[in-house]
């Protein structure tokens, strides 16, 4: 199985052999990078995408019509992973289900989130960013990509101390944590049901969203012994039952700047990103 470190440096060759990228990204051109052609088609509700291949050894990739357009661009990307990773397609759970995914299914999806933000463009967006929904909401706008795509890789990018959780059912089902709360192992565990009480578990019980509000650590962090005031930002998708949730330490005794590195070496960083403290969902399991 191809590991996180695999699957970016796979990604980020890809884009590279794709020619100078706009934003927001063309799908087309990533697809056509492999001799695809994106077609809309009717398929099941619940169905993102599929492909096949003709002896001519034309491509197609068929995406559901009834799908947002976000949607639609990102299962592009998921289609072209399967195709450059060589990985079959898993579909039998649903793809907005972080919880019901195989791993070769999360690989492509990282694959995908790798192309439709990627590092080059994305990284320096997310230093400039301030923290919040808000501000994820524009990035996600910017890049054409859906609020819990862009979310995951604004925390696994972020030089601060923050997590972004996806709950489904009022249950965390993933997070994505930035380095920095990797190192002070703050932990949030998968399938634990939202805080009670917590600005999530509220605007997730009908409550008016308003403006970022303060949280209690130890109820989101494990065994959290660390002193700093954190905040919490939420947004909840009634359609699927979802709740998006951005915490973030703002306390700069805690959590001081990190050192600027003037330019990030790819390399360097990500040895430094990919430090055995895996974001994705069965594998961030304490030892
Ligand atoms: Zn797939």
């Amino acid at each position: 199985m191809l590991d996180e470190l695999d699957i970016a440096t796979k990604a980020r060759e890809f884009i590279r052999h794709c020619g100078p990228l706009a934003l927001p990204v063309s799908v087309d051109a990533y697809a056509a990078q492999i001799g695809g052609t994106v077609v809309e088609d009717t398929l099941g509700e619940k169905e993102d995408a599929w492909s096949f291949r003709e002896p001519s050894g034309k491509l197609h990739i068929c995406v559901n019509c009834a799908q947002t357009p976000r949607r639609r661009r990102f299962s592009v990307c998921h289609e072209v992973a399967h195709v450059v990773l060589g990985i079959e397609p898993d579909h039998s759970a649903p793809s907005w289900s972080y919880a019901r995914r195989s791993p070769g299914e999360i690989a492509c999806d990282d694959f995908a989130a790798e192309l439709l933000l990627p590092y080059k463009l994305f990284k320096p967006r997310v230093d400039s960013a301030d923290m919040g929904l808000a501000a994820i909401g524009e990035l996600a706008d910017e890049f054409d990509a859906s609020l819990q795509s862009t979310g995951s890789r604004f925390a696994t990018f972020s030089r601060e101390l923050c997590a972004f959780v996806v709950s489904e059912g009022g249950k965390i089902s993933y997070s994505a944590r930035s380095p920095r709360l990797r190192e002070a192992k703050g932990w949030i565990r998968r399938g634990m049901p939202l805080p009670a009480d917590s600005y999530s578990a509220r605007v997730r019980a009908g409550e008016g969203l308003s403006s970022p509000e303060e949280a209690e650590p130890d109820q989101w962090f494990e065994d959290w012994q660390r002193d700093g005031v954190l905040i919490e930002d939420t947004r909840h998708l009634g359609k699927w039952d979802q709740t998006l949730t951005l915490l973030w330490f703002d306390d700069e005794e805690l959590a001081p700047p990190a050192p600027e590195r003037k330019q990030w070496e790819e390399d360097a960083y990500r040895l430094r990103e990919l430090d055995g403290v895996l974001p994705w969902p069965g594998r961030s399991k304490r030892k």
